[in-house]
């Protein structure tokens, strides 16, 4: 049965490395039919921040992610699934090493550690715990009872241990780099390395996935498995995600929280499946999938050990691919909350929509572009005015409006004759008449196909734009815009 689970810390919100974790938990889950945990690792009190868990729940679900056993329903099988609530479990677990003597109290105060560090660097040598503690007898610590202390636990101080990576194969550590850390705080609350182990114990997780940042917390998590004479889990780390140039990726390079590409009109499936492809390929090079593709595919044989390279441009083309392949309709949706004019009149919305959509790379986009479907311009592109809006022009846009005004149908045949019936009639080219008219009409030198956008737009903006862009020419006062 595979089981697997994200442990996000509730210390912001929900950002594309963890997202990307939590996507290839899930998935795993899927194709095996096995089951997803969300469990909250809400330890470091200090660290926390109000509405977090919230929010890491809410970015999740836009991606379409779900878990079947949460903190917003305690009542699976293995909850609690807030680690702050399982401190019963934890504190159990270390009472039950210290019997063992797999575990001891150390009374050494900050200032003796602090002090032994010193030494041990003066001597060149890395810090590492002296033992002081570790001998000393039932007597010894029954007579310092009162005194604060935390929980080490015992760690083997030679040999080798190996972490049997799903991705990376076998990954083996000197024993002798470790030394016997620290498992329970003074206040007797567990650390991470520990609760994490006892936990994924608990909840019985048959593969622990997760970011290669924990790699070197592995074989730590090891040895209390092995102290408690626990099961050990499978173990997969995913590669880290770089920027190009391989720095630590952050903002600088576009990479930011879930609900933010949502507010830059980044569609939530797009970046579902832009996060499956950092470090993870389908079989057969497909780059286009949705999740249910994703899940029929997805194992972790495929996932890179070198580290996935977050390219916005990639992202922005994949945005691009959903924008043109979901339907109009979803599309439509999706664009509403970004649009800031009135659509009382105007076009179909779906119509344009559909019409806009090919040359617009997100949703911010698409709403400028279909802008003028329901504002007249009040600027003009410059540098399209200093071509196409000359003193002739005037003129031209003149008798290509005396002939708009009376053409019917009204439709994209009937529109193409009249540009090439009044070219004729001037001599000049069809060109000529188009892109004075693009520029009259939406107040930009590129867009979709001219006769399909006047088509839409209809007669009367059309010639009624026409017509004002012809008198501010004839006037010379062509408010401009870069
Ligand atoms: N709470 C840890 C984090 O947010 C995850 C630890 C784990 O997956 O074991 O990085």
């Amino acid at each position: 049965m595979v089981r697997v689970r994200y442990a996000p810390s509730p210390t912001g919100t929900l950002h594309i490395g963890g997202a990307r974790t939590a996507l290839f938990n899930y998935l795993v889950a899927r194709h095996f039919d096995g089951q997803f945990v969300l469990r909250v690792e809400d330890t470091d009190q200090s660290r926390q921040i109000p509405g977090s868990e919230q929010a890491m729940m809410h970015g999740l679900k836009s991606l379409g992610i779900e878990w079947d056993e949460g903190p917003d329903r305690n009542d699976g099988p293995y909850g609690p699934y807030r680690v702050s609530e399982r401190l019963g479990q934890h504190r159990a677990m270390a009472d039950r090493l210290l019997a063992e003597h797999k575990a001891y109290r150390c009374f050494c105060t900050p200032e003796q550690l602090a002090q032994d560090r010193e030494n041990r660097a003066a001597q060149g040598l890395p810090p590492r715990y002296s033992g002081r503690c570790r001998t000393l007898t039932t007597q010894e610590v029954q007579a310092r009872s009162g005194e604060r202390f935390v929980v080490r636990l015992k760690v083997p101080s030679e040999g080798e241990t190996v972490v049997h990576d799903l991705i990376r194969g076998d990954v083996r550590f000197d024993n002798r780099v470790f030394d016997d850390f620290v498992i329970m705080k003074p206040d007797y609350t567990p650390v991470y390395n520990f609760a994490v182990a006892i936990d994924d114990y608990d909840m019985r997780i048959s593969h622990v996935i997760r970011g290669e940042e924990h790699l070197s917390n592995t074989p730590k998590q090891i040895f209390v498995f092995e102290a408690l004479g626990l099961p050990i889990p499978q173990f997969a780390h995913l590669p880290m995600i770089l920027a190009p140039d391989r720095s630590k990726v952050s903002k600088r390079h576009g990479a930011t929280a879930v609900e933010e590409y949502r507010d830059q009109g980044i569609l939530l499936p797009a970046l579902a499946n832009y996060l499956l492809l950092l470090g993870w390929s389908s079989p057969n090079g497909e780059e286009i999938l949705t999740l249910s593709e994703a899940i029929a595919t997805f194992t972790l044989d495929r996932v890179q050990h070198t580290a996935a390279i977050y390219d916005q441009k990639k992202l922005e083309w994949m945005n691009h691919q959903y924008m043109t392949r979901l339907s109009v309709h979803e599309i439509a949706q999706s664009v509403r909350p970004f649009i800031d004019y009135p659509l009382t009149e105007g076009p179909d919305f779906e119509a344009v929509v559909d019409l806009s959509r090919e040359r617009a790379v997100n949703l911010v986009q698409l709403a400028e572009h279909m802008r003028f479907f329901y504002e007249a311009p009040s600027r003009y592109e410059s540098k399209g005015v200093a071509k196409h809006f000359t003193d002739q022009t005037a003129d031209l846009l003149d008798a290509v409006a005396k002939r708009l005004k009376t053409v019917t149908p009204w439709d994209h045949d009937h529109l193409v004759q009249v540009y090439d019936d009044t070219a004729a009639a001037l001599n000049v080219k069809r060109a000529a008449l188009i892109h004075p008219t693009r520029l009259a009409v939406t107040g930009r030198t590129v867009g979709p196909g001219l006769f399909e956008l006047i088509t839409l737009l209809g007669r009367d903006a059309v010639v009624e734009r026409i017509n004002t862009a012809q008198n501010l020419i004839r006037r010379h006062q062509i408010p401009t815009v870069d």
